[in-house]
């Protein structure tokens, strides 16, 4: 067993495993170049998470999350 570089995220990992258990990404010893989908698993999650947000409006939340930060770092920023 040897440990190689994550050609993604260059974390240390065993060549006998078959995805990085840090970014996911597949691990090949042969000399295949990588394919455009390093993670396949990762775009259906993302698809179901966006929908499910969009079914339970998560996705205005979101928004109105992002807009209150916006306005804590302005205040703080203005009283400083
Ligand atoms: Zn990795």
């Amino acid at each position: 067993m040897a440990l190689i570089n994550c050609s993604e995220c260059g974390k240390q990992i065993s060549d006998k495993a078959e995805f990085c258990p840090s970014c996911g990404n597949p691990i090949k010893q042969t000399k295949e170049t990588t394919r455009p989908n390093p993670a396949y698993a990762q775009p259906k999650r993302e698809t179901v998470y966006i929908q499910q947000e969009k079914k339970s409006g998560g996705g205005v939340w979101g928004f109105v999350g992002i807009l209150i930060a916006i306005i804590l770092i302005i205040i703080i920023i203005f009283s400083m």
